[in-house]
């Protein structure tokens, strides 16, 4: 399980290994106003919402051991062992791969594509609160996607002498360098409620073919200043991926936009309206698709089995109490 050696990490941050809260929020917040023309205000209004809460599936894994999984492709694994199509669907690629391998390399595209039919369903019952938080975690496995160290084995160039690479690049630099880009102009696309999966894919590959340019970066910054200084290593760094960077983000935004709109048409396409909702950032009691998630995770039923032990606790105290005073 060579995940385990992250466990550590995980434990102290959940935050670990993923774009950061920034690319995440300004991945939604850029994506969705594209939107606004095909599904009116009634979804763009809910740009900050849904940004501000597009970490939750990072706060899910501290919680749901089986969240994981569903920020990643390590895709050489499955390349090297074509059973199936890697875009089949679900059951058939965990019958083919089994769930030790799909643990340790990766769900994140059915992840997206089962969190696309319960976004499907909220559309449909225009349901404002899934549809917020459903916009949200995909918003979430988009931005992951395009992290070309979420595809690769080599997630932390630990193969390849680049060990620590994955939070240089997407926290450190980013962190250091980063500034919020022009808006995208696009416009969104239907790419077809049946090639989720499809699209997904493509986008894995694309993200595979660049991890050799921040491996390249990496190199050559430590080549310079191997005690990785803000004003040296992360500034070459910086200087080399810029390009990289903002491509891999405009082009996030622009995919979350295509698919959102395409989930929305398969909804129905319904006329949605501007609603308050209640405070979103605590709040996961929404349906979590089966996959290698325990679907009893939410905050609320946390909330509730903690309640319960508190009381069967409280009961055998209780009990030991009586019997203790009886043989007094
Ligand atoms: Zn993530």
């Amino acid at each position: 399980m060579k995940r385990i050696a992250l466990f550590g990490a995980l434990l102290i941050s959940a935050f670990a290994f993923s774009w950061g809260y920034r690319l995440h929020y300004e991945i939604a917040r850029t994506g969705i106003p594209l939107l606004e023309e095909k599904m009116g205000k009634g979804f763009t209004a809910y740009a900050d919402i849904i940004a501000r809460i597009s970490d939750l599936p990072d706060r899910w894994k501290t919680s749901d051991p089986g969240e994981s999984p569903n920020h990643y492709m390590d895709y050489e694994e499955f390349l090297a062992r074509p059973k199936v199509s890697p875009d089949s669907d679900f059951e058939d690629i965990k019958k083919a791969y089994g769930t030790g391998f799909l643990k340790d390399n990766g769900t994140v595209v059915w992840a997206i594509e089962s969190y696309a039919g319960l976004l499907k369903q909220a559309f449909e019952k225009k349901d404002y609160i899934r549809i917020a938080v459903y916009s949200a975690v995909l918003a979430h496995y988009i931005g992951d996607l395009h992290q070309p160290l979420h595809a690769t084995r080599n997630y932390d160039g630990q193969l390849t002498g680049n060990k620590g690479i994955h939070s240089r690049f997407e926290a450190t630099m980013i962190n250091l360098y980063w500034k919020r880009g022009d808006g995208v102009e696009a416009e969104p696309e239907d790419i077809g409620y049946g090639n989720i999966r499809k699209f997904a894919i493509g986008i894995v590959e694309e993200s595979l073919a660049a991890v050799e340019r921040i491996l390249d970066a990496d190199d050559m910054a430590r080549g310079e200043d191997p005690l990785f200084s803000a004003d040296k290593y992360y500034k070459i760094l910086w200087d080399e991926l810029r390009e990289l960077t903002y491509d891999r983000f405009s082009k996030a935004a622009k995919r979350y936009a295509d698919l959102i709109y395409t989930i929305y048409l398969a909804g129905g396409k319904p006329a949605l309206e501007y609603k308050e909702l209640p405070d979103l950032s605590e709040h996961t009691q929404v349906d979590k698709p089966k996959l290698l998630s325990s679907p009893r995770s939410t905050y609320y039923e946390r909330k509730n089995d903690k309640l319960f032990a508190y009381m069967i606790g409280s009961a055998l105290v209780f009990v030991c109490m009586i019997l203790l005073l009886k043989k007094m």
